[in-house]
This record gives C-alpha cells, sequence and structure tokens, in this order.
C-alpha cells in the first residue's frame, strides 16, 4: 500500500521558503501528548510545539474556552475594549506577580516590546542621554528573528547577512557574573536574558547566577528582563524558571504555552513603574489581546494557577532526568535540564542530533535537535510516567544501534 506521507513532505516543500528543516512527517491530527499522520501512524511529541503545547495537543478546557468564544466575538483591535480583556489581563498579573500585562502576538513581539519599554524607562525614568540606552544581553541566546533581535545573536545562522544590525546591544558570556558587572555601566537600562536558554539545548546558568544578576540590576539600576518565553508557564516545573532560583525579574516576557497550543498569544508584564512609560498611542498591534487570544489564555492562566502542570513538571521531569542519566556513557555525553525539559548531547561519533531525531521518529517519537549533536525534549507537561519510559526506551534503543 502506498504511503501518503513522501508526496506531502514534497507538496509542503514546493510553495515555501525554507526557514526551518522540518522532519518528514505530515501531521493531520492530535491529542494529548500524541500526534497522527497522514498515513494513521502515531508518534509521541516530544517538542510540544517549542513548549507552546505545554498543557498538549486539543487540551478540553481549552479547546472548550476556544469554542465558546468563536460563538461570541473574536476581535475588536484595540481601538474598542472587550468584555474578555479586564480578566485575562487580571489573571495574568496575578500569575506574575506584577501590576500591569501588556499582550502581544507572538514571543518575537513581546522581546520588541520589552526592548522598547526599557529604553523609554531608561531616558524618562534613569535618566539616559537621548539615544544612549544599552541593553546587556548574553552569549548564546535566543531571543527571536526580528532584525534587532537578530541583531544581538551570537549564532552566525540567525545573524548573517540581516544587516544592518540595530546598535544598542552588549553581549557577555551566559553565566558569567563579573562580565556582567563590567559590562553595566550608567547607559545600560536592562540586562535581557533566558532564565534557562532554550534553543541553546536547554543550558541551566551555575547555581547563583540568577539572583547576581538580580543584585547587580537593583544596585546599578537597571531593569532584569527575564525571557520566559519557553522557559515559562509550568515547562521546569514553577510557573517561571526565575522562581527556582528564588529570583523575581523587573519584566517577564511570556508567550508560547500562553496560547494554549491554539493561538499566539504572548505578553510583558512589569509593574506600572515600567510599563506605565507607555502612553497612549506609543505602541500597539492590532491582533495583540483580542478576545479570542484573551478567552484562551485566561483559561491557560486558571490552568496553571492550580498548580497541577508544575507539580506534574517537577515529578515527571524528575523520572526523565533519571532515565536519561542512565544513558550517559550510553550514547549519551551530556543530559542538562529542568522539569519536563531536557538538552541532551548525543556522542557526536555516534550520530547527529537530525539523525537520532529520524531514528526517534521511525520508533514514533517526535524530537528536534539543535546545534548539530543535541536534542532537546519539551513533551507536554500531561505525559504520563508510562509514556515518558517509552520514550527514553526508544531513544536507548535508537543510541544502541
Ligand atoms: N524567546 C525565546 C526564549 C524563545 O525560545 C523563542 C522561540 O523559540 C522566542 C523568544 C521567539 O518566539 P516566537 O517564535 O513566538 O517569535
Amino acid at each position: 500500500d502506498m504511503l501518503r506521507t513522501p508526496a506531502a513532505v514534497q507538496d509542503a516543500e514546493r510553495h515555501t521558503a525554507h526557514n526551518y528543516h522540518p522532519l518528514p512527517v505530515v501531521i493531520s491530527s492530535a491529542e494529548g501528548a500524541w500526534v497522527t499522520d497522514v498515513d494513521g501512524r502515531r508518534y509521541l511529541d516530544c517538542l510540544a510545539g517549542y513548549s507552546a503545547l505545554n498543557f498538549g495537543h486539543r487540551h478540553p478546557a481549552l479547546i472548550a474556552a476556544a469554542h465558546a468564544q468563536l460563538d461570541k466575538l473574536t476581535l475588536t483591535s484595540r481601538a474598542f475594549i472587550h468584555d474578555q480583556f479586564a480578566d485575562f489581563c487580571r489573571a495574568l498579573a496575578a500569575l506574575c506577580g506584577k501590576e500591569l500585562v501588556l499582550p502581544m502576538n507572538t514571543g518575537a513581539e513581546a522581546v520588541e516590546t520589552g526592548i522598547k519599554v526599557a529604553r523609554k524607562w531608561g531616558y524618562q525614568v534613569k535618566g539616559v542621554p537621548a539615544g544612549q540606552a544599552t541593553i546587556v544581553v548574553a552569549e548564546g541566546n535566543f531571543h527571536g528573528r526580528t532584525t534587532t533581535i537578530v541583531s544581538f545573536s551570537t549564532d552566525d545562522d540567525a545573524r548573517a547577512d540581516f544587516g544592518p544590525y540595530t546598535p544598542g546591544f552588549k553581549i557577555v558570556p551566559y553565566g558569567d557574573l563579573t562580565a556582567l558587572a563590567e559590562a553595566v555601566d550608567e547607559t545600560t537600562v536592562a540586562v535581557l536574558l533566558e532564565p534557562i536558554q532554550g534553543e541553546q539545548g536547554v543550558v541551566v546558568p551555575p547555581a547563583g547566577y540568577l539572583p547576581g544578576v538580580r543584585q547587580l540590576c537593583t544596585e546599578r539600576n537597571v531593569l532584569f528582563i527575564a525571557d520566559e518565553i519557553q522557559s515559562g508557564l509550568g515547562r521546569t516545573g514553577a510557573t517561571f524558571a526565575c522562581e527556582l532560583e528564588g529570583v523575581v525579574p523587573d519584566m517577564y516576557l511570556l508567550g508560547k504555552a500562553l496560547g494554549g497550543g491554539i493561538v499566539p498569544v504572548s505578553a510583558v508584564a512589569a509593574d506600572a513603574d515600567v510599563l506605565g512609560v507607555l502612553r497612549p498611542g506609543q505602541h500597539g498591534s492590532t491582533f495583540g489581546g483580542n478576545p479570542l487570544a484573551c478567552a484562551v489564555a485566561t483559561e491557560v492562566v486558571r490552568l496553571l494557577a492550580t498548580g497541577e502542570f508544575q507539580r506534574r513538571s517537577t515529578e515527571l521531569g524528575e523520572r526523565l532526568h533519571a532515565g536519561l542519566h542512565a544513558l550517559i556513557g550510553k550514547g549519551l555525553v551530556a543530559v542538562r535540564g529542568r522539569g519536563l525539559w531536557a538538552g541532551l548531547d548525543i556522542d557526536p561519533a555516534l550520530m547527529s542530533g537530525r539523525e537520532a531525531c529520524e531514528r526517534l521518529m521511525e520508533r514514533g517519537v517526535l524530537a528536534k535537535d539543535t546545534h548539530g549533536s543535541t536534542i532537546r525534549l519539551a513533551p507536554p507537561l500531561t505525559i504520563t510516567a508510562e509514556e515518558i519510559d517509552h520514550a527514553v526506551a526508544q531513544l536507548a534503543a535508537v543510541l544502541a544501534g
């Protein structure tokens, strides 16, 4: 019998620019932690949309919220106020422990918004001379794909030939407090960091780094902006990865899972002394904070407020990491991460990350490589213990050849 996948893969390639290098699987339906392809084959989803699917595919409460809203109101633009807006902003602000939120759509937009707010805060509140604001970022960062954001990427693929680059950023080694302290001066308005670097391979900074960043920012009157777009909303076992180190940033950047895997929803959360620098007319987004987005995201916040997903991530994360650590020396050279989030370095003598992901796919497990020999695992937080064991067993089989 003929498989539909090869033609469907070719079809998908025909009229698209190559911004990703997808695995040759064509998915047509999904539920929970499982997806089904056009040939009816099932796969355990261990990427979960780069953590956009923390609650699994088509979580019933999120689908219900979306359906209900689709039947009432989907878009007003922010020229008008709609009845889902206040509830969402109140709920998300409470989850973040911040006074204000500003909803956008994609992660990159949240980052851009954070950069704009930090600069304005720098000029209007801190008193940085006009046009001089600098933001300190880390080597190995990933914050998105806009021209400004790729300007301070250290990944040549992401950055090369997309210039001229936006000035105003200083890059320091990730995890190095001394370098950070040296980079901060009177023009610094913000330190922008991922509390765990996702795209870089789930890189966890040394203990004490995030509290050190917090202290430095407080002492030097600099905003600490935590990009929790991938690390936040339950992925690491806490609502925010910063929490694991007892740190509260001045600004959270959120996205991905905030939209419940249904709609793009991102947001910036901060107190009024920071986000309040934006006055009417100074920032905007046609779709940001639309009724459908707010209805779904309010339900996302409600799910997170139960603490159930954070608990699952902590408990099942221990199981995942124990299983993976047992493979060190058996094809893995290193395992990093927190909660249900892991970066694995495959022994490069064995195979590439890409090859490992292709073989995992053949065994019914979907994951994605990053930077050569690294694989990232980020299954939905609804995954069961048995499913984790299954994924680890398939990985072990792939590594054993
Ligand atoms: N920031 C981080 C930490 C991310 O991991 C990502 C996406 O992978 C982004 C920002 C960009 O988000 P988006 O792809 O929605 O623009």
